[in-house]
């Protein structure tokens, strides 16, 4: 298996305004084609340890690859530095030039003379055109070693990677293509699955699996390798058949799906709508639905109800349910869910309270107890949970089980 090291080059991304996110996207497309990475580096605008770095790279792995520092300006030195480390001229492009000038007079200026410096390129490299910006990448080839040079913004190295670089890299990296699949699992603990489906991943020896936990929900991730990508794909789809099987309606997603498009999906699917009215959750559900295209055809509205006179007035809440239960209570999060659907008209409602925290809890209602509220074709319900966690991870893990108690009510009316 072919080995890839990543560096990524800039000072700023050594200070907390800015992330690496190259290497990660890189990463994934590595892998895909059976290419693993070993190594990630930050480097600064630093003409020593770039150097430096980039020949300790080229001594270890199969695959270099750097990002960022490609522009005209002085501290942009990963052009001169990266011919140091490899022992070569930088060589004047004509056309490089031309084209440069042609690229500035179609945004109506006259190119800056600094900019004759991205005309230069590593003697013998293969030059990456780069459609969406002014710094061109480079390939070289070493002894057997690739290394590939990109220029830092992600709109700009992406389409270059995959257009010129991984068709390369995947025909020197003896035709083995990585099947992958995500599995989403809610409701349920990371011990709990393992103990539920690690007989069934045993069994399968030549997938590797791996669960791991995020904020909301497990993933269980399924990785096969295989000169054939139909096989691969094939044993994948049979393993994340068994393992959905055994965990049933736990499992919302068997292809990474998030959980608003598995919600959106079902609504979609059957023409029918939503609306939701959030308290604690301040309109990080509204959020999360809408960030799927298309959630206009199902997603009608919802309310922020913060207050207690907001629940009354927009939702129609009784002051009695309020007075007598608390805010917090099954009876306000039905009364919120029933209001919502009538107000909207539309075929399902949810609706979140609870105590998000830091302050705020009780002995009978300790921080992260959460009321859920469902109205529906067949009624009103609501459900209790009490989330551990801060503030942040109380909101994320109510905004998701809203969404899966609703899925999951959705999926009992058929
Ligand atoms: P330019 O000609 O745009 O200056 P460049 O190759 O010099 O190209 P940089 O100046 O290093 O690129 O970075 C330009 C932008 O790309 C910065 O805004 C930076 O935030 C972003 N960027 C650079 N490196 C990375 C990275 N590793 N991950 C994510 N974003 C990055
Ligand atoms: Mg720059």
């Amino acid at each position: 298996m072919l080995s890839a090291e990543i560096i990524a080059i800039g000072s700023e991304l050594l200070t907390p305004q800015r992330t690496d996110t190259n290497s990660l996207w890189l990463t994934e497309r590595l892998n895909s084609i059976g290419v693993e990475v070993r190594l990630k580096t930050i480097v600064g605008d630093d003409a020593g340890r770039l150097e430096e770095t980039i020949r300790d790279a080229l001594k270890r792995s199969d695959i270099v690859i750097t990002t960022g520092g490609l522009g005209p300006t002085e501290d942009d030195i990963t052009r001169q530095i990266s011919a140091r480390a490899v022992g070569r001229e930088l060589v004047y492009h004509n056309p490089l030039e031309a084209d440069l000038r042609e690229r500035f007079r179609g945004w109506g200026r006259e190119m800056p003379e600094i900019n004759k410096r991205q005309a230069f390129v590593i003697d013998g490299a293969e030059v990456l055109p780069n459609p969406n910006g002014s710094a061109v990448g480079m390939l070289l080839k070493l002894d057997g070693k690739f290394l590939a040079i990109f220029p830092g913004p992600p709109r700009e190295m992406r389409p270059m990677f995959d257009e010129f670089v991984l068709p390369v890299l995947k025909e020197n990296s003896g035709g083995v293509t990585v099947s992958h699949r995500v599995l989403r699992v809610s409701g349920m603990g990371e011990s709990a699955v393992d103990e539920v489906i690690a007989p069934i991943y045993k069994a399968c020896p030549n997938v590797e699996t791996s669960i791991l936990f995020s904020r909301v929900e497990i993933e269980v991730h399924l990785t096969a390798r295989s000169e054939d990508a139909d096989e691969a794909d094939a044993v994948l789809a049979e393993l994340s058949e068994k393992i959905s099987d055994a965990l049933g309606h736990a499992v919302f997603a068997t292809n990474g799906e998030t959980m608003e498009e598995v919600v959106g999906r079902l609504l979609a699917d059957r023409g029918e709508t939503l609306s939701v009215a959030e308290s604690c959750t301040g309109g990080l559900i509204g959020m999360r639905l809408t960030e799927v295209a298309g959630s206009s055809r199902y997603f009608l509205e919802g309310a922020v109800v913060y207050s207690n006179g907001s629940k009354m007035r927009a939702l129609g809440v009784a002051e009695n349910i309020l007075v007598d239960h608390g805010a917090v209570s099954a009876e306000t999060a039905e009364a919120m869910s029933a209001g919502m659907k009538g107000l909207s008209v539309s075929d399902h409602a949810i609706s979140v309270t609870g105590i998000a925290g830091p302050d705020g809890g009780t002995d009978e209602k300790p921080v992260g107890t959460v009321y859920i509220g469902y109205s529906g074709p067949k009624g009103t319900r609501s459900v209790k949970f009490v989330f551990p966690g801060d503030r942040e991870l109380v909101r994320w893990r109510a905004s998701q089980a809203a969404l899966d108690y609703l899925r999951r009510q959705i999926l009992k009316l058929s």
